[in-house]
């Protein structure tokens, strides 16, 4: 199947060549039709199926056959994003695509002066690629209107939820005219985003190209069992022994991921850390460093990671696991894009046995897990994640100093020596075991699995700051 068999025209068929790609992903295949058809779209796609042009392309289509006339402050078609790395990405897709076409187009967000997108938007644009947030700014200052808005876009609406950026969006609807063609993406079909549907799409075509929460099996995945002090250590020994070029690392907190870059920099490792914390031009600065290759180490939080592209990139850490199972495969969905080969390293501590254990019930997969010499794991790290022990943690604790709650220790932990070195120890090289590594535990009962899930209430967070 081509794209010219998809029914685009010749404008977005060239600059869809000069990509380079030849064959529409099954996301693109299954959407671009719908939108070129008019319908409403529910998908379920994540990054890295090429959801971006399966809207992004269709979209444009339309917007030309339509052929209106924007007026002042005005905007046709509307891109709503939950961060600026997508934003951003979005709008520099959105440049691609309808480089042939003479569509007018801008990205919006926070964290930079907002003089120049008023300026932008004050002829009217085809296209608007915004945070939600920011939006809300321009259009409380009267510097854009909704009233022309033809089609409308929710990229990764699950995030901009959890986010808490309902109330905008909510808005931002409300001041749309009733008649327009409404196009929603997300990871997932979370009860919160069928909800959300309900009020917005009409008889939507629904799409979902992989089955949810699946793991990219492209991508090799292996947890190495560490100590908490021995983390950061870990880390960096993997980044020169391997000669890692280029590794997207992920924290928890804002505050883990300027104490990890700034370690492994101050090891001689060139790492920087993006996060909301971080102004928007030293992220540009850190992302541009990482794809260009003079940081080799991008740290980062789920939120600031959420939606970036980085083309091949080989390698991803997860020094701590994320406390929602579903994070860890946005987070490694990050690598082994576009049938390119895909690397995942967990390191995995003693209070982290639950979260693994909850990511491995999720993606239906036991991950290989290997001892590093030198880096060995304590019995009791050990055996915790080989029983699913650990603390359960809170979501992005937002203030470093906030304490962990930390479990009670289990009682009638079985036999330790089992569960230890002695499984795992024979593999300190790196070789795998067979059974995924992971030493079993011996005697003890392993927690009902339905006890080990992770926080998964997740709250409507209000972070602009995130934008
Ligand atoms: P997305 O899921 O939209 O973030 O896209 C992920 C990556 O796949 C981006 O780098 C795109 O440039 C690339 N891509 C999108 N569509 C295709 C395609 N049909 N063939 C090859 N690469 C593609």
């Amino acid at each position: 199947m081509s794209f010219s068999s998809l029914g685009l025209a010749e404008p977005l068929l060239r600059a869809v060549a000069e990509q380079g790609y030849d064959t529409p992903s099954p996301i693109q295949l299954q959407a671009i039709p719908a939108v070129l058809a008019g319908r409403d779209l529910m998908a379920a796609a994540q990054t890295g199926t090429g959801k971006t042009a399966g809207f992004t392309l269709p979209m444009l289509q339309r917007l030309m056959e339509s052929k209106r006339k924007v007026s002042p402050n005005r905007i046709r078609a509307l891109v709503l994003t939950p961060t600026r790395e997508l934003a951003a990405q979005v709008g520099e897709s959105v440049r691609n695509y309808g480089k042939h076409l003479p569509m007018r187009s801008h990205v919006v967000f926070g964290g930079v002066s907002i003089n120049p997108q008023m300026m932008a938007t004050r002829r009217g644009l085809d296209v608007l690629v915004a945070c939600p947030g920011r939006l809300m700014d321009l259009y409380n200052q009267n510097a854009v209107k909704f009233d022309e808005v033809e089609i409308l876009v929710l990229d990764e609406a699950d995030r901009m939820l959890d986010m808490g950026f309902i109330r905008d969006i909510r808005k931002i609807l409300a001041l749309m005219p009733k008649q327009r063609q409404n196009l929603l993406f997300s990871a997932t079909f979370a009860e919160e985003i069928r909800e959300l549907a309900t009020g917005l799409l009409n008889n939507p075509a629904v799409i979902e190209v992989a089955p949810r929460n699946s793991t990219a099996e492209r991508i090799e995945q292996l947890v190495h069992p560490c100590d908490k002090a021995n983390k950061i250590g870990l880390l960096s020994h993997l980044v020169t022994s391997n000669d890692w070029q280029q590794v997207l690392v992920f924290t928890r907190t804002k505050h883990m991921a300027n104490r990890v870059a700034e370690t492994l920099d101050k090891n001689g490792v060139s790492a920087a850390a993006i996060h909301g914390n971080k102004s928007q031009g030293a992220r540009t600065r850190a992302l541009a460093g990482f794809k260009d290759g003079n940081v080799k180490v991008l740290v980062a939080t789920d939120i600031a990671a959420r939606g970036l592209d980085i083309d091949k990139l080989p390698q991803v850490v997860n020094f701590e696991l994320p406390n929602v199972a579903e994070d860890y495969v946005h987070r490694i969905g990050r690598t082994g894009r576009a049938g390119a080969a895909g690397h995942a390293i967990s390191l995995v501590a003693a209070d982290e046995g639950k979260l693994i254990k909850a990511i491995e019930r999720l993606t239906k997969q036991n991950i290989p897990c290997e001892q590093v010499v030198g880096f060995e794991a304590s019995r009791e790290t050990l055996d915790n994640i080989a029983r699913g022990i650990g603390a359960p943690l809170r979501k992005e604790p937002r203030d470093p100093s906030e304490q962990r709650r930390v479990a009670p220790r289990p009682q009638g932990q079985g036999q330790r020596q089992g569960a230890g070195r002695s499984a795992n120890g024979g593999n300190a090289g790196g070789a795998r075991t067979g059974n995924g590594g992971k030493p079993k535990p011996q005697g003890g009962q392993r927690p009902a699995d339905g006890a080990g899930k992770p926080a998964q209430a997740r709250r409507p967070r209000r972070s602009t700051h995130n934008q």
